[in-house]
C-alpha cells in the first residue's frame, strides 16, 4: 500500500478533528497492543510500523496541517521506524518524566549464591535401608576476613560519584514522542551505587572465598539412582557473602554382586543342578540386611530358606512378599528369585550309565521334543482358538 492511500486518522482509530490530547491517547493504547515487544508478530510489527508513522504525523501540528491539505509529508523515512523504541522507552515516554522515577536504585552486592549438586555412589542396601554418611564439598563460602562485605579490614565502601550512590545515570535520546530519558547502570560502579576503593585481599573483593569442608548427609530409605537429597544453605555463598543456595546430592546405586533392582523389586536368579530341580531342595538365599553391618544380637535376618518343590522348572519364578527395597513412602516390595536348572555337561562313565539307564526307564530314549503347544494350547493355541473357536474335530 502506497503512504499516500493511507488514512492516518482511520490508522489511530480517530476523527479528523481529535484534539493533540485524544491523538496522544489513541497511540499510547495502540502502542501498548502493537509493540513488538508486546507482540511479535510480524504482521502486527508492521502495522506498529505504520501506527507510529501516523502518530508523528498527526502529533506534529505542521506535518498534520500538510497532510490535511493531501501534500506529501512521509518522505523517505519508512522501514523500521518506530522500531528503534523499545516498549518501556515509548511508554516511559507518556508516563514518565520524573527523573529517577523509573529508577531501580542502586542493586544489591549482595546475591543469594548457587546451588550446587555433588552425586554420591552408594550400595543397593544403603540405598535400600538410608545411610549416614560424611561427605567432603567444594563450596564457595563467606569470607572470614571481610565478613562478606569485600573490604580490606577497617575500610568501608564510598558512595559512588558518578552516579551519586544511585547506581544509575539518564540518557536522553531526542525523538518524535519528545525526550526519552532513559536510566542505564553507571559503569563507574557497575550499578552498586558505591565503590570499594581498598578491597579485602583474601577474597578479593567478592565476599566469599572457595573451601573445601565436611558435612553430614542423610541418604533416607528408598532412594534410587537420580534420586536427589536436598540439603537447605549448603550451596554456594553468593557474591557479596549472600545467603548460600542449597545443595543436591544425587543418589547413584553400585551394583550389587546378586541382587538387580526395578524400583522396589529385587530380582537375584539361582542355578540349581538338574538333579535337584527334579527332586526338590532347600536353598539358601541372602538377604539386602546381610550387607547392612549390625550389632550383635540385632535380629535382623540375613539368610532365609527357599522350598524348591520337587519338579521344578527352568525359568520359574519365586516371589517372596516383602523382601524387596522399601519405597521412598513407605511399604516395601518383592523379592523374585528366577531358578535356573544346570544341564551336567561333563559326566564320567558312571554317571552316563545311570543316566542312560533313567532315560530307558522313563521312555526317554527317543523324544520327540515338544513343540510348544503339548501340555496347554500354548500361546499360538488360544490365539487360533480365540479366532476360529475350538479346532475342528474329525
Ligand atoms: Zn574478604
Ligand atoms: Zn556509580
Amino acid at each position: 500500500m502506497a503512504d499516500h492511500d493511507l488514512d492516518l486518522y482511520a490508522l489511530l482509530g480517530i476523527s479528523q478533528d481529535a484534539d493533540a490530547d485524544t491523538i496522544k491517547k489513541a497511540y499510547r493504547r495502540l502502542a501498548r497492543q502493537l509493540h513488538p515487544d508486546v507482540n511479535p508478530d510480524p504482521e502486527t510489527q508492521e502495522k506498529f510500523k505504520e501506527v507510529s508513522r501516523a502518530y508523528e504525523i498527526l502529533s506534529d501540528p505542521q506535518k498534520r496541517a500538510a497532510y490535511d491539505r493531501g501534500g506529501d509529508v512521509f518522505g523517505p523515512a519508512g522501514a523500521g521506524f518506530g522500531a528503534g523504541f523499545s516498549f518501556t522507552d515509548i511508554m516511559d515516554a507518556f508516563f514518565g518524566g520524573q527523573p529517577g522515577a523509573q529508577g531501580r536504585g542502586p542493586r544489591p552486592r549482595s546475591h543469594r549464591g548457587q546451588d550446587a549438586l555433588i552425586r554420591m555412589e552408594v550400595s543397593l542396601a544403603d540405598a535400600a535401608f538410608g545411610v549416614t554418611r560424611e561427605l567432603k564439598v567444594d563450596t564457595a563460602v563467606l569470607c572470614t576476613t571481610c565478613h562478606g562485605e569485600g573490604t580490606a579490614p577497617g575500610t568501608h565502601p564510598v558512595p559512588c560519584e558518578t552516579c551519586r550512590g544511585t547506581g544509575e545515570v539518564a540518557h536522553v535520546q531526542r525523538s518524535f514522542l519528545g525526550e526519552i530519558r532513559t536510566l542505564r547502570p553507571c559503569s563507574a560502579c557497575r550499578g552498586f551505587g558505591t565503590l570499594i576503593p581498598d578491597p579485602c585481599r583474601e577474597c578479593s573483593g567478592d565476599g566469599r572465598v572457595r573451601a573445601r569442608r565436611s558435612i553430614t548427609v542423610k541418604i533416607p530409605a528408598g532412594v534410587d539412582t537420580g534420586t536427589r537429597v536436598q540439603l537447605a544453605g549448603q550451596g554456594e555463598v553468593g557474591p557479596g557473602g549472600g545467603p548460600p543456595g542449597d545443595l543436591y546430592v544425587e543418589v547413584h546405586v553400585a551394583p550389587h554382586p546378586v541382587f538387580t533392582r526395578d524400583g522396589t523389586t529385587l530380582h537375584c536368579t539361582v542355578t540349581l543342578p538338574m538333579t535337584a530341580a527334579a527332586l526338590g531342595t532347600v536353598l539358601t538365599i541372602p538377604t539386602l540386611e546381610a550387607d547392612v553391618e549390625q550389632g550383635a544380637g540385632s535380629g535382623v535376618e540375613t539368610e532365609f530358606e527357599l522350598d524348591v518343590k520337587p519338579g521344578t522348572q527352568s525359568g520359574s519364578e519365586h516371589t517372596l512378599r516383602g523382601r524387596g527395597v522399601p519405597g521412598l513412602r513407605g511399604g516395601r516390595g518383592d523379592l523374585v528369585v528366577t531358578v535356573v536348572v544346570d544341564t551336567p555337561t561333563r559326566l564320567d562313565p558312571r554317571q552316563e550309565e545311570l543316566l542312560r539307564e533313567l532315560a530307558a526307564i522313563r521312555g526317554e530314549e527317543k523324544p520327540s521334543g515338544n513343540h510348544g503347544s503339548g501340555r496347554s494350547a500354548g500361546m499360538f493355541g488360544r490365539i487360533r482358538d480365540a479366532f476360529n473357536g475350538p479346532p475342528n474335530r474329525q
